[in-house]
């Protein structure tokens, strides 16, 4: 005899999943904003929406935060409109009345501009996104904005950093806070810990009124869609790859790398002190075969004395 589907079981337990994911969202995104001060008493917060799962999971998740924060601060939503053939500019505006949160629609045509500037066939993001920020830090200087939040999330940092190491050779990822190039900025990305699988599950639950990002025609960056089809790989067939390369770039021992300027390396010399948090030299450095056998040790033959 078949079972019958328990239906109030699954959804019991749909339930708790989404409890669970709401849950985790909230306290890595508070987390994030505790680690690095990226939220002041009295702060403005500029939400940048693209429209996006991302930028939509971050206005809604801070809402949330707000509301139980000790720490009193104000949020405006900003959405650049930039003249995108089909760009749906009411949908943004209806649902930022519904939630009742302030809002800013900034309308600048970058669309004509870029296609004009850039020859046929190439990439228009680089320009696009150079001119999105321009107009996002002026707005943000006219609305009075303290601080700008991002909708990047822990996956984009970890293909930032991979992409800059492998197509710029330098060890640079995507920082949480950092102060816009112009200096008149603080930039947040409060979603840095969040994974973005997470996202995809959350702005399902929440059924967002999602802008598709091809509206511009453009292609998608070529390199940032090869990491991140790398980055999907690697987590299939070895969990949690990615968050130990997310906790990786918050634990950096300079000494084992080979930037001159930021370790003295020409002038190191022996103290003649044992340091317990000092280098075991050889111990980490076993080749590929060993580390995957299981390791044993034989007793050693003292050194001969001559
Ligand atoms: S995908 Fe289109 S809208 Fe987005 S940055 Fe590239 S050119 Fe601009």
């Amino acid at each position: 005899m078949n079972a019958v589907p328990d239906t109030a079981a699954t959804e019991r337990r749909a339930r708790f999943e989404t409890n669970k994911l709401a849950k985790r969202l909230h306290r890595q995104v508070g987390q994030a904003i505790r680690d690095f001060n990226m939220i002041e008493p009295g702060d403005k917060v500029m939400v940048c929406m693209s429209g996006g799962k991302d930028s939509h999971a971050l206005l809604d998740i801070l809402l949330a935060l707000r509301v139980r924060s000790p720490v009193p601060f104000d949020i405006v939503a900003v959405n650049l409109d930039q003249k995108q053939p089909g760009f749906p500019e009411h949908v943004l505006p209806q649902y930022l009345r519904s939630l009742g949160v302030p809002f800013h629609i900034e309308q600048q045509d970058t669309y004509s501009i870029v296609k004009r500037l850039i020859p046929e066939g190439q990439t228009l993001c680089s320009l696009c996104s150079r001119l999105r920020r321009g107009i996002l830090y002026r707005v943000a200087g006219e609305l009075k904005a303290t601080k700008i939040a991002l909708g990047h999330h822990r996956d984009d940092m970890v293909a930032t950093l991979l992409m800059n190491m492998f197509f710029g050779a330098r060890l640079k990822g995507m920082p949480p806070k950092l102060v816009s190039d112009d200096g008149r900025h603080v930039v947040i990305r409060p979603l840095a810990y969040v994974a973005e699988s997470d996202l995809e599950r959350w702005a399902e639950h929440r059924g967002y009124p999602i802008i598709p990002c091809d509206l511009c025609g453009s292609q998608q960056d070529l390199q940032r869609a090869q990491i991140k089809v790398m980055l999907r790989d690697w987590e299939r067939r070895y969990p949690g790859r990615i968050d130990n390369m997310a906790a990786a770039m918050g634990r950096i021992t300079l000494s084992h790398l080979m930037d001159r300027n930021l370790h003295p390396f020409a002038t190191l010399q022996a103290t003649g002190a044992p340091d317990v948090q000092g280098d075991k030299a050889f111990d980490d450095d076993a080749c590929s075969n060993a580390a995957a056998q299981p390791v044993q040790f034989a007793p050693r033959a003292a050194p001969a004395v001559r």
